[in-house]
């Protein structure tokens, strides 16, 4: 019996025709010589992102369940499967007077001393990758029970700054100074380095 959850119908329309019985195909084949059926196989690399996980990147981020997703690179950068990327903290506490207390947390470009204490931390604060270019990052306020998503400026992390010898303060650095000494994708940057294998080098 099919699952109770197919709509009526559907396991039918989801059977393939057997191409090995389809008279066109075969005598396509016949034409070609081509005896042996041969195999294929499918892969997927896990290390590269589809393109709906390049949007959400771009738009909304993406939620990373441990840090551990997040790797550092030989030169000090982060990066997430074949993307240098952004850290920053998804959900922020909003009082219901906001005062100086509500500083929010800044965005990491580095595996500086507070990511390595954030790895180190058992944490329930949920963080997320950006490759966002604005500074702008969607944050998730949480008062109660109630969570608002906005579109927030965070301030660049001071620490990141030093570690890659950025020569600006946290308020007035940009990101797109980051992404122009740092590629967002590292596939591209090891073909230019000889690599062949699209994917990033072994750390
Ligand atoms: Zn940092």
């Amino acid at each position: 019996m099919p699952p109770a959850y197919y709509p009526a119908g559907a396991d039918s329309a989801m059977k393939l025709p057997n191409f090995l019985e389809d008279p066109e195909l075969n005598r396509l084949r016949a034409q070609m010589g081509a005896k042996d059926l041969g195999t294929f196989r499918l892969s997927v690399n896990p290390y590269r992102f589809t393109v709906s996980e390049l949007e959400q990147l771009i738009v909304d981020g993406i939620d990373v369940r441990y840090l551990d997703e997040v790797r550092a690179l030989p030169d000090g950068t982060l990066c997430y499967k074949d993307r240098r990327v952004l850290l920053f903290t998804r959900d922020a506490a909003r009082a219901a007077v906001p005062g100086p207390a509500d500083a929010l947390p800044p965005y990491h470009f580095s595996n500086c001393a507070v990511v390595r204490d954030l790895r180190e931390q058992a944490s329930f604060v949920r963080h997320a990758v950006s490759a966002r270019e604005d500074g702008q990052f969607q944050v998730n306020f949480v008062q109660g029970t109630l969570i608002k998503r906005t579109l927030t400026a965070l301030p660049a992390c001071p620490c990141c700054l030093i570690d890659l010898a950025f020569d600006a303060s946290p308020g007035s650095f940009v990101v797109p100074r980051f992404f122009e000494k740092y590629r967002r994708n590292l596939a591209v940057e090891n073909q230019e380095a000889g690599g062949d294998t699209g994917r990033f080098p072994k750390l």
